[in-house]
């Protein structure tokens, strides 16, 4: 089949791989009808979480038609379906799956103490994220082996198209969880830092969850007007200075809550360091420049706000100032979505219209073109905003 693989830093080739076959039980083979690149992918295109291999397939946004079955998923699925799979694998019996806690799940990733050795702890199997979760390969593929099937799966009811149930993979479900997690009250402000894919969903959810003030803040002209249309106040942080005009929006005292939409990529959009240790001295000379995302955010939060960070960090060199944190009474929310602890009443929210997270799709091509699209992407070239691969 063909696939995107990973063969170096800013190295995405489109391949001819392997077909994945069943391993386990469990397992079950989808052929891929539509597949998106995420700011995620970005991450490990830069090697900002070096663990990836060469030969590595990425992609971890994925759905499609089953078309093969382990004896075990046999119960919960069958050829034909046509089903979204979650980017947390979930075993679904594991004391954290039966709270809920799928994106640390205990069972799935198999990598389990060498990511234990690299980042502390050991969160649920990811595809296409390299060995530390697990060694899973990637969606962005003609075919994908999906573990533990039987429970990471969502099916698609009849009647919806792959463009408005695709997100439920993950950028859906994390703008969902980043909102749910602000405690979202009717008196409260909203900011949100960076209107890629998962900030506009995360205004999106914002609204819906009734914010009175929604401010979404980046430096690129489209993704601010989307933004606006879904109902944000914008700010360009490149115009605007971002602190002093979040209090004035909001009577000198700071939103009440903080989402961080950007993650790594604040440091990205500086410059492009090689390595970890490069990356660590550049954090501490943002200290006397400018701070990045989550140095803002803990300034300008208002003192028992929150602040709720879907933003992928990893390693341990980010300076975070914990006195600052610790005297504002602020709280943290963070970690890599529980995709299938909201995935239902999402569905539910697009069945009947009142989400359609198709609006964030700028670029729908064939798998071959993906690598190009990694550039454009990665760039922000032609108003690109999202990517959507139809193998
Ligand atoms: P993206 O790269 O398209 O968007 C990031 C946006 O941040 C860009 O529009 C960029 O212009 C903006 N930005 C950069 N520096 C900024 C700054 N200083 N202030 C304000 N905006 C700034 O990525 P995306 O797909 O929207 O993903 C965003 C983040 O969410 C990434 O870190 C990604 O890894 C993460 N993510 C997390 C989960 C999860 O489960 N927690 C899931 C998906 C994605
Ligand atoms: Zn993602
Ligand atoms: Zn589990």
């Amino acid at each position: 089949m063909r696939a995107l693989v990973w063969h170096g830093k800013e190295d995405i080739r489109c391949d001819t791989v392997s077909d994945p076959t069943i391993e386990d039980p469990r397992d079950a083979i989808i052929k891929v009808t539509a597949c998106a690149i995420c700011g995620s992918d970005l991450h490990l295109f830069h090697n900002l979480i070096p663990a990836m291999k060469p030969g590595d397939i990425m992609g971890h946004e994925t759905m499609g038609e089953v078309v093969e079955v382990g004896s075990a998923a046999q119960g919960a699925l069958k050829k034909g379906d046509r089903i979204v799979v979650p980017f947390t694998i979930n075993c679904g019996s594991c004391e954290q799956c039966r709270r809920g806690n799928f994106s640390v799940c205990e069972t799935t990733n198999r990598n389990k103490e060498m990511a234990d050795k690299v980042f502390g702890h050991a969160g649920a199997g990811l595809f296409g994220y390299s060995a530390l979760t697990g060694a899973y390969p990637g969606g962005q593929a003609e075919y994908l082996r999906v573990p533990f099937a039987d429970q990471t799966h969502i099916k698609v009811p009849d009647g919806l198209t792959d463009e408005q149930v695709l997100f439920l993979s993950d950028i859906l479900p994390t703008g969902w969880q980043a909102a749910v997690a602000c405690d979202i009250e009717p008196e409260d402000t909203v900011a949100i830092w960076g209107c890629g894919p998962v900030g506009q969903m995360a205004i999106r959810s914002a609204v819906l969850l009734g914010a009175k003030q929604v401010i979404a803040i980046d430096r690129l002209p489209e993704r601010l007007g989307m933004a606006a249309a879904g109902g944000a106040i914008t700010l360009n942080f490149e115009e605007d200075n971002v602190i002093e005009r979040l209090n004035e929006l909001t009577g000198g005292k700071g939103p009440q809550k903080c989402i961080d939409a950007v993650g790594l990529e604040s440091h990205v959009s500086l410059a492009q360091p090689d390595t970890l240790l490069d990356r660590a001295k550049q954090v501490v000379m943002l200290e006397n420049d400018r701070p990045h995302v989550l140095r803002e955010m803990i300034y300008v939060c208002r003192p028992a706000g929150i602040l709720s960070i879907p933003g992928v960090y990893s390693g341990l060199i980010d300076k975070v100032p914990m006195g600052l944190i610790m005297n504002k009474g602020l709280t943290i929310r963070t970690g890599q979505t529980h995709v299938k602890r909201w995935t239902d009443d999402l569905l539910r929210r697009i069945q009947e219209g009142q989400i359609d997270p198709s609006f964030v799709i700028t670029h729908s091509v064939g798998l071959q073109d993906g690598p190009e699209m990694y550039n454009v992407f990665r760039n922000k070239q032609d108003g690109c905003i999202k990517v959507v691969l139809k193998p």
